[in-house]
């Protein structure tokens, strides 16, 4: 197929290269110029303006920083100038009335479009090992699969349009509020004179186990190699936890849903990340506990 990728940073730059290296012919569009350098030696072909990026393709996939940006872009730039019959596809951690907002906007233009929100940071987005979670029509989400496949492990249908980003912000909302409620666990344990290690072991098989503690412990040398073995460098930044944790507690107050610990969790990754530790992994909170 022919595909359009707008976006190429940390995750999509990986993606795009995902994407010829299933024998897809790949449009690549950044503002940013090191970026279309690295697309370019990744095997796709480079583009200063999108409306030129996007003549005559299959699909548009995207992987942009934000809700306006995508708006922007879907609107202004790829809405009436790529084809009708093209898949439009959003994988941007965005907000879900945003996304449903750019949606119907190509859809009343003729267009089908999805969000596809992804799960798994910048290793799995190289190696292709991402999950996407997509919000859209039964027909536009067999379409997409399997551009999405050669992208990622995973291809999960989780709704209609706002799906893919509903489910992405209560997971991680989710993923915060475990995080620390282990971090809290582990420096209690270590407070009560436990041996981590035999602490781990106990509650990895009791039931205090969660993934934050088995696949990402945030104890160095404890679990499985995590960013806590390497400093808190690498993994899932702390601002792009609290970026969706934003995300999050936006959605709770639009849609009034009680959410006391995703709430919390959000103030204590927004004082975290004052402190100037918004870099560093998210598991690093444990260093305020
Ligand atoms: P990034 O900042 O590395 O990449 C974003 C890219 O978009 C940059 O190269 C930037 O130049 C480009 N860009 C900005 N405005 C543009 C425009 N108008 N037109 C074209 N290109 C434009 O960010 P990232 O880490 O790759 O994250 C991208 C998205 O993926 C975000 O929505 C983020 O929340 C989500 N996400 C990131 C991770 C992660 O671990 N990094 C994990 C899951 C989801």
């Amino acid at each position: 197929m022919k595909i359009t990728f707008i976006g190429l940073g940390n995750m999509g730059g990986g993606m795009a290269a995902n994407l010829v290296m299933a024998g897809h012919a790949v449009n690549a569009f950044d503002l940013s110029k090191e970026a279309l350098a690295r697309a370019k030696t990744n095997g796709c072909a480079t583009f200063t303006a999108v409306r030129e990026a996007v003549k005559g393709v299959d699909a548009v996939v995207s992987m942009l920083p934000n809700g306006k940006i995508v708006e922007r872009v879907f609107e202004v730039d790829v809405v009436g100038h790529a084809p009708t019959d093209a898949l439009l596809i959003d994988c941007s951690t965005i907000d879900v009335d945003t996304a449903r907002k750019v949606t119907a906007i190509a859809v009343v233009a003729g267009y089908s479009m999805l969000d596809a929100p992804v799960s798994g940071g910048i290793a799995a987005a190289n190696g292709g090992m991402l999950t996407f979670m997509v919000g859209g029509t039964d027909s536009a989400f067999i379409r997409a699969e399997p551009i999405l496949s050669a992208m990622g492990k995973a291809v999960i249908h989780a709704g209609k349009s706002g799906a893919g980003q509903a489910a992405k912000i209560c997971n991680n909302m989710l993923l915060g509020a475990s995080m620390i409620a282990t971090c809290e666990t582990f420096a209690m344990a270590e407070k009560l004179g436990l041996n981590l290690q035999t602490f781990y072991d106990i509650s990895s098989k009791a039931s205090g186990q969660n993934w934050s503690m088995t696949s990402y412990c945030p104890i160095p040398g404890v679990g499985p190699t995590s960013p806590a073995d390497n400093g808190y460098q690498g993994g899932f930044a702390t601002a792009l936890m609290l970026k969706d944790l934003k995300l999050a507690m936006e959605a709770a107050q639009l849609f009034e849903a009680k959410v006391p610990m995703g709430e919390r969790a959000a103030q204590l990754y927004q004082a975290f990340a004052d402190a100037g530790q918004g870099e560093l992994d998210f598991s690093a909170i444990i260093k305020t506990l």
